[in-house]
């Protein structure tokens, strides 16, 4: 077991909500994880709204405070959530000054990755709540926008969406292919089990990891990753996973042979390896 260099591809750290990056990479390690992939919490969590360049740079500090404390391995991902978006328009905003806010931020995190500071852009996307039809067509080209940066820098990008199932996987393989960024490139947060490429169109499902959605989804292939979406904001207890259960979840599946050792290692390992280039 302790060869599987077992990841959670979701995972955020909050000092100013929650317990923060060391406590909960310290429950991580504990549960027998290894990585931890942090995408950076929107810029209202910490009371500074719109302020997108802190957003990014502390989760920089917190993946650096983990690496030098903790046993765990960090990697940030750092962009802009579509709710960003939504909040400039509601502040007041029109939306062509909200849209070119939002993609000078994009452009920030496209400079981080190629500065070796973060492993992809996300989580980037559109709504998973009704907006008007003009802003949803915005959170759409600058969706496209990230996968043009991303495909530029050779990175990933991780998508937050609506719930999504064959078609919305269709939709967005098609717009990586437009972008000129790899399918796999594409990292789909909080999948369903949608493991079959005849069902995700080669994008890379990050199934959300309850019992149901990986035994599903172990079925059908071993190219998926596995994560949390913990908040790490003690207001929201049970709103998602908890930061243990990626780990447990992969160790209780292989001591009950419903994923063998060598499917788990290839989606720890080499499927990581495949979307971040991480070793
Ligand atoms: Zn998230």
């Amino acid at each position: 077991m302790d060869n599987i260099p077992i990841t959670d591809n979701h995972i955020h750290v909050d000092p100013f909500n929650g317990e923060g990056p060391l406590k909960v990479a310290q429950k991580f390690a504990r549960s027998g994880g290894k990585r931890m992939i942090i995408p950076n919490k929107p810029s209202w969590t910490f009371g500074e709204p719109f302020n997108f360049e802190k957003a990014m740079e502390i989760v920089l500090k917190y993946v650096k405070e983990i690496n030098d404390n903790s046993e765990i391995q960090a990697y940030a991902v750092v962009g802009l959530h579509p709710a960003e978006l939504s909040r400039l328009v509601d502040s007041g905003k029109n939306l062509e000054t909200a849209g070119d806010m939002i993609k000078a931020g994009l452009d920030y995190a496209q400079k981080l990755v190629m500065e070796d500071k973060a492993v992809a852009i996300g989580e980037i996307g559109r709504p998973h709540y009704e907006v008007s039809e003009e802003e949803w067509n915005l959170q759409n080209e600058i969706m496209f926008y990230a996968m043009q940066l991303a495909s530029e820098a050779g990175c990933a990008v991780q998508l937050h969406t609506e719930t999504s199932k064959e078609e919305q996987f269709k939709e967005f393989s098609q717009m990586a292919n437009n972008a000129g960024l790899k399918e796999y490139k594409v990292v789909k947060h909080f999948s369903g089990p949608y493991t079959d490429p005849k069902e995700n169109y080669g994008l890379t499902p990050s199934l959300i990891s309850t019992r149901d959605v990986v035994s599903e989804g172990i079925k059908k292939s071993n190219y998926f990753l596995m994560e949390t979406d913990y908040l790490d904001d003690l207001s929201r207890p049970g709103a998602v996973l908890g930061p243990k259960t990626v780990p447990r979840r992969t160790i209780e599946f292989i001591n009950k042979g419903l994923i063998s050792k060598e499917d788990a290692f290839i989606i720890h390992s080499d499927n990581i390896k495949k979307v971040y280039g991480i070793e």
